[in-house]
């Protein structure tokens, strides 16, 4: 273990009702990176972060964070690292400004330390001015940046975000991805989990899929495509009222493709060389293709299958 690492978990197993949410992980966090953790729904990615923070008890194993072990001295880990968790917990009744203040004091800090950090905060999460706003009056983007402004209260060097990004549009979810790089830049560490495959491959460094409980493969976005995934990708839309050019299509890419997949009336075709496909394909009309590099979804497909989890 680097003595350095900012969080380290060895080993982690935690069931409920006799059945394993998390089944014996180990990964550990560089410090100043950012770390993903993916996985299906019901995979245990919250089960882990609520052990890295000492608020769920493992069964088996062991977490250090911030340098500290848990359990013992949870609640002086927690005051040094910044949380955002699946749902947001914030308080119906304050005010914006109330919010950050309750919560710090929670962690130990004077108020006169955390107003002084409010302007920069809500500036910080394009809330500039909202000091005094009622949390009604928020929409789902606001109240998920102002968690994140609260996350940062304490100017914690390790982030936990639970799906930070989830529910939210397009513009927020970009505001929330230039934060999360300024983050990085300024040398915090996160550890993330997310649905989101572009996310995961913009933010992240490293990563871990974790699907049953389990870490099933762990490395950079790169390495991971490169282990798993042929590295282009040619996807082929059917017609679900004529599906002959669909049907003709699989079997010329079954001649040529390392590994070809219907999902719905689309074919999946996974090459190492696509211009003989492509070329082929282009002389049958009525055919929609793409082809694109692979991607981290392709890569998570094809650990976790495409089956529904829940
Ligand atoms: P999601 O992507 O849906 O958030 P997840 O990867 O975070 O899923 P967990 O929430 O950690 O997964 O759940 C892992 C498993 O543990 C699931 O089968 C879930 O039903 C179960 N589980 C989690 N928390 C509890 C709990 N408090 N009581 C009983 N079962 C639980």
């Amino acid at each position: 273990m680097s003595a350095n690492s900012p969080l380290v978990v060895s080993d982690l197993a935690k069931a409920y009702d006799g059945r394993p949410a998390v089944d014996g992980i180990s990964f550990e966090l560089r410090r100043g990176e950012c770390f993903g953790l993916l996985g299906p729904n019901g995979a245990g990615k919250t089960t882990t972060l609520r052990c890295c923070l000492g608020i769920a008890a493992p069964d088996r194993g062991e977490v250090n964070l911030v340098g500290i072990r848990l359990p013992d001295g949870g609640r002086e880990a927690r005051a040094r690292v910044g949380v955002v968790p699946q749902f947001d917990n914030l308080d119906p009744d304050f005010t914006v400004a109330e919010n950050l203040l309750v919560y710090g004091r929670y962690f130990g800090m004077s108020s006169s330390a955390i107003k002084a950090r409010i302007p920069d905060l809500l500036e910080f999460a394009g809330l500039g001015g909202k000091e005094k706003a009622a949390l009604r009056s928020l929409s789902g983007g606001m109240k998920r940046r102002l968690t994140l402004a609260r996350a940062l209260v304490n100017d914690p060097d390790l982030l936990l975000l639970d799906e930070p990004t989830t529910g939210l549009d397009p513009q927020a979810r970009h505001l929330i991805w230039e934060r999360l790089k300024r983050l990085i830049a300024d040398g915090k560490t996160i550890l993330l989990t997310t649905h989101f495959m572009d996310e995961a491959e913009r933010l992240c460094g490293r990563l871990a899929i974790m699907d049953a409980g389990k870490i099933i493969s762990q490395g950079s976005p790169r390495e991971l495509i490169a282990q798993h995934i042929e590295p282009h990708v040619v996807e082929i839309f059917g017609d679900a009222e004529d599906t002959q050019p669909i049907e003709w299509a699989r079997g010329e890419a079954e001649k040529l493709a390392r590994r070809c997949e219907m999902a719905g009336e689309t074919l999946f075709c996974y090459v190492d060389e696509p211009t003989e496909l492509l070329e082929r394909l282009a002389v049958r009309p009525g055919l929609r293709v793409l082809h694109r590099p692979a991607n981290l979804e392709d890569v998570f497909l094809k650990l976790t299958g495409r089956d529904l989890r829940d």
